[in-house]
């Protein structure tokens, strides 16, 4: 018999920035959601299954995690290979120069500080249906991504979405459309690893 695996749980880091946001789509899609302001919030018990980095301002963010202490325990989680979602800022966090999670240099507010915001049409590979109609706010683009890194998707050329092994960033805020499909292709990558761990 195939045991069904309960709701996954996920952590969105809380120091800052578009979270709120991020937790209300998880929920919707059927996840169990604890923000992340400290160690303890990301080591649990119960341990995370996943965790969602969001939008915001990465030099606060920055602040808020050295504050906290929370740069060693989340390049742990990380490590651990549980999924990770970066957003934005996010995508920033997890960058060579930030976190040095992923093997990408992220160049924030790319687009020019004047381009405030802009939306675009964007394909995913494995993605069924039309283009992700994206939002991006003073958006990063990668500069510079590693051998193990997967490009996604690209705006003029330059790189706004990612896939390094269970890590996932994207520089517009997916959050902020009616569109889940980005938000369920990640609970769906945190529920096939519990599954596999609790058939192991
Ligand atoms: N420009 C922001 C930064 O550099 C990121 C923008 C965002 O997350 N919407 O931190």
């Amino acid at each position: 018999m195939v045991a069904t695996a309960g709701a996954p749980l996920i952590g969105v880091l809380a120091l800052q920035g578009g979270f709120a946001a991020h937790a209300r789509v998880l929920r919707e899609l059927g996840a169990e959601v604890r923000e992340v302001r400290t160690p303890a919030d990301l080591g649990g018990p119960p341990a995370l299954d996943g965790l969602v980095l969001p939008g915001g301002e990465s030099t606060t963010m920055t602040l808020g995690i050295e504050r906290e202490g929370l740069a060693e325990p989340l390049r742990a989680f990380a490590a651990s290979g549980a999924p990770v979602f970066g957003t934005c800022a996010g995508l920033i966090m997890l960058d060579r120069a930030h976190l040095g999670v992923m093997d990408t240099v992220a160049r924030r507010n790319a687009f020019g500080r004047q381009v405030h915001s802009f939306e675009a049409d964007l394909d995913f590979p494995d993605l069924e249906g039309p283009p992700v109609r994206a939002v991006f706010i003073r958006a990063p683009w990668i500069d510079e991504a590693g051998p193990e890194v997967e490009i996604l998707a690209e705006v003029d050329g330059h790189p706004v979405a990612a896939r390094q092994g269970e890590l996932f960033v994207l520089s517009f805020h997916p959050e902020l459309s009616d569109d889940r499909r980005l938000h369920a292709a990640f609970v769906e990558r945190v529920r096939r690893r519990l599954e596999h761990r609790d058939a192991a």
